[in-house]
C-alpha cells in the first residue's frame, strides 16, 4: 500500500482531479464530500476511490471520519489536502451572517478541524504533506468576496505557521492559490463577467484541475521535502505578487 491521502471535497473539480493524480502516483487516496451523493458516487464508481461524508467545517465530525478513514484503510493519513470550498458571493453591505459564517467554516475552520484531526500521528510517524488550496482572491481580494478573500488569505498564515512547528518532523504544509479554474463554481459566474475574467488573464484561458493537481502532486512528493510554509500562485499571469 502506498501512502494514504485524504483529499477533503475531493469527488469533483480541482479535488477530483487532485485525487485521480494522487492514485495515479501510487498513493491510496480517499475524497470527501458534503451533501452530493449522486456525484460522489459517480466518482467513486468512476476512479474506484472510496468517498467518505463528512462537513469539514465541523470539528466533532472530521475527527470521528479520519478516525474511521484510518480504521478502514488500517494506517494513518499521509497526505492532507485540505481542497473544500463554498463561496456566497455578496457586497459586504449586503452580507448576511450565515453567507459569512458558512465561508469562513468550510473554508478556513476546515483547515483547523481536518489538520488538527491528522497531525498528531504524522508528528509520530515523522512524515506529512499537508497542501491547501487558496485563492488568488486570498492574495488580491475581490469585490463581493469578503467572506471567501478573509478565509484564503487565512490560510496562508495557519499553514505558515503550521510549516514552523512542524519542520522538524517531517512534515511539511505548503499554499497553492489558483486563479479561476473550469469548474462548476466557476461555471456558475455569470457568463458576461466570466468573459470579462477571461479578458483578464495573460495565458488567454481558465485553467484546468489538472493542472492544479500536477503541482499538488510534486509538493505531495519525497522530493519536495525542502519545500515548506510556502504558496504557489497559478493563474495565468492574471496576478503577479
Ligand atoms: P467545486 O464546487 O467543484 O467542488 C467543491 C467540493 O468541495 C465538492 O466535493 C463538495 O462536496 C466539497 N465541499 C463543499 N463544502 C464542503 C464541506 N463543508 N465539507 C466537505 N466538503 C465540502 O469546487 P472547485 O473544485 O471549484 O474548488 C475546489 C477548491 O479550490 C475550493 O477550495 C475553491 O475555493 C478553490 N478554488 C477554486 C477556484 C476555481 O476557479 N474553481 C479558484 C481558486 C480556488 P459536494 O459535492 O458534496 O458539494
Amino acid at each position: 500500500m502506498g501512502k494514504i491521502a485524504l483529499v477533503t471535497g475531493g469527488t469533483r473539480g480541482i479535488g477530483a482531479a487532485i485525487a485521480i493524480k494522487l492514485k495515479e502516483d501510487g498513493c491510496t487516496v480517499v475524497s470527501s464530500y458534503v451533501g452530493n451523493v449522486e456525484k460522489a458516487e459517480e466518482f467513486s464508481k468512476k476512479t474506484g476511490i472510496k468517498t467518505y461524508k463528512f462537513d469539514a467545517g465541523y470539528f466533532e465530525n472530521c475527527q470521528k471520519a479520519t478516525q474511521e478513514i484510518e480504521n478502514d484503510l488500517g494506517s494513518n493519513v499521509d497526505i492532507l489536502v485540505n481542497n473544500a470550498g463554498i463561496t456566497k458571493d455578496r457586497f459586504l453591505h449586503k452580507m448576511s451572517p450565515e453567507d459569512w459564517t458558512a465561508v469562513i467554516n468550510t473554508n478556513l475552520n476546515s483547515m483547523f478541524n481536518v489538520t488538527r484531526s491528522v497531525i498528531e500521528k504524522m508528528r509520530l510517524k515523522k512524515f506529512g504533506r499537508i497542501i491547501s488550496i487558496g485563492s488568488i482572491n486570498g492574495l488580491k481580494g475581490q469585490v463581493g468576496q469578503s467572506n471567501y478573500s478573509t478565509a484564503k488569505a487565512g490560510l496562508i498564515g495557519f499553514s505558515k505557521a503550521v510549516a514552523l512547528e512542524n519542520a522538524s518532523k517531517g512534515i511539511t504544509v505548503n499554499v497553492i492559490a489558483p486563479g479561476y479554474i473550469a469548474t462548476e463554481m466557476v461555471k456558475k459566474i455569470d457568463p458576461e463577467i466570466l468573459k470579462g475574467i477571461v479578458s483578464q488573464i495573460p495565458v488567454g484561458r481558465l485553467g484546468e484541475p489538472h493542472e492544479i493537481a500536477s503541482l499538488t502532486s510534486y509538493l505531495a512528493s519525497d522530493q519536495a521535502s525542502f519545500i515548506t510554509g510556502a504558496t504557489f500562485s497559478i493563474n495565468g499571469g492574471q496576478y503577479l505578487q
